[in-house]
């Protein structure tokens, strides 16, 4: 089978590397940390399946246009990644499928929202409407701090138009899990669960950024906890989506909070998770090409339901200075070749060609790197990556230094 993945960033690198166990693979536009990129764009690439990677081409209805050409696609029309596209459309139909979420109201005026946000105790969620690259949630401790940022986000200052209108939420507390669902439109199939850090800094300190980093699985997440959320998230919010004429086939990616009172939705994205991506699939021991095939073709039945190697995963997120307010790009990265030696998978997420003639690459994106480890338990493997980690530089580089430690002392 001959696979054309459409993106560029670390969630691309780790679907091409885990496709090419078992099928010939393009990646377009790619990157040149990317192996077996090519130029041609998605409509003029010849392939068996496509498999769009971010939510952006996604929301903007890249799988609908190859669709209608004839094309078998992996990744939701424009209609189901509005999920993503909208969080306030997102929590409606969360709302109307019965799944379990924070409590929420949606404004484009002021004064409402600044009523509602009055009403809620605190700590305050207020998050763009719109797409922002994972960075547009602030959860402010300080009624004062929301305010602001509810004004800001309102009148398009800090986020354009994604912020002009907000969802408010109750804050849950609770560690969170990330499940991501594979869907053929009527049935979905788990994969591994996986949990990110998505601030900046250690101690979950400074503000979200796309993600730093990951781990795969979960210590104390079980088949039970898995089987709970498949019934009572996924396949109502599947259901709901039929019932509004949506035939959802790719990454339903549901991000969940454990709260004292079970599992609740934070949010659901309509494609796979980065970094979680480069923890749960490396560790897939059936098919990743068969499965994503037969879920294009709306018949999971067609592949083995998924399976998982036992031993885990741990993604380190490498960021330039500055992400993800002012990444400073530019600088040459040394010792790529030096850690996949040492047995890590690196996978690209925003490098290019520097601007001499000798192949070495620059950071060219606020995230840069996404180093994973493996072992037989997520201690082994979080020693695995920040080993390689360590053999990794350029000037100002940032990482956290605590992903996955908690879990590591089992
Ligand atoms: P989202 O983009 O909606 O996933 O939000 C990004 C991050 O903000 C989540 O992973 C949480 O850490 C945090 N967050 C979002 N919504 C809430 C909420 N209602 N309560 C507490 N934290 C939240």
């Amino acid at each position: 089978m001959r696979v054309c993945v459409v993106g560029s960033g670390g969630r691309e690198h780790v679907l091409a590397h885990v496709l090419g166990r078992t099928a010939e693979v393009v990646v377009t536009p790619g990157s040149p940390g990317i192996p077996g990129s090519v130029d041609t764009p998605p409509g003029e690439t010849d392939a068996d399946l496509f498999v769009v990677g971010p939510e952006a081409p996604l929301v903007a209805g890249l799988a609908d246009e190859l669709r209608a050409a004839g094309r078998l696609v992996f990744g939701p029309g424009a209609d189901g990644a509005h999920l993503e596209g909208s969080k306030a459309w997102m929590k409606e139909v969360a709302s109307a499928a019965g799944v379990p979420t924070a409590r929420y109201a949606a404004f484009d005026r002021f004064e409402p929202a600044l009523e509602f946000l009055n009403s809620l105790p605190g700590p305050w969620v207020v998050k763009t409407d719109g797409l922002a690259a994972g960075k547009g949630v602030l959860v402010a401790p300080t009624r004062a701090d929301a305010e602001a940022d509810l004004r800001a986000k309102l009148a398009g200052e800090s986020f354009g138009d994604a912020g002009r209108t907000v969802v408010i939420e109750e804050a849950m507390i609770g560690p969170e899990l990330s499940l991501l669902v594979v869907c053929d439109g009527r049935r979905a199939v788990p994969l591994a669960p996986a949990q990110d850090f998505k601030r900046i800094g250690d101690g979950d300190t400074g503000p979200n950024t796309g993600g730093m980093g990951a781990y795969s699985p979960v210590p104390g997440v079980g088949a039970d906890m898995v089987d709970d959320v498949m019934e009572r998230f996924i396949f109502p919010t599947l259901a709901e989506l039929r019932r509004r004429g949506i035939d959802y086939r790719g990454v339903l990616y549901a991000g969940l909070m454990l709260t004292e009172d079970g599992p609740r939705l934070v949010e659901y994205n309509v494609r796979f998770g980065d970094p979680e991506a480069q923890v749960v699939l490396p560790r897939l021991t059936t098919d990743l090409a068969e499965l994503l095939a037969a879920a294009a073709a709306g018949d999971l039945t067609q592949a083995p339901p998924p399976a998982f190697d036992p031993g885990a995963c741990v993604t380190v997120v490498l960021a330039c200075e500055g992400y993800p307010t002012a990444p400073r790009t530019g600088d040459v990265i040394d010792g790529i070749a030096a850690a996949e030696a040492a047995g890590a998978m690196v996978f690209s997420a925003g490098v290019a060609l520097g601007p001499d003639d000798d192949g070495a690459l620059v950071t060219a994106g606020g995230r840069v790197l996404a180093v994973t480890g493996s072992g037989p338990t997520v201690a082994a493997a979080r020693d695995h990556a920040y080993c390689a980690v360590d053999l990794i530089s350029w000037p100002g580089r940032h990482y956290r230094t605590d992903i996955a430690r908690e879990a590591a002392r089992g």
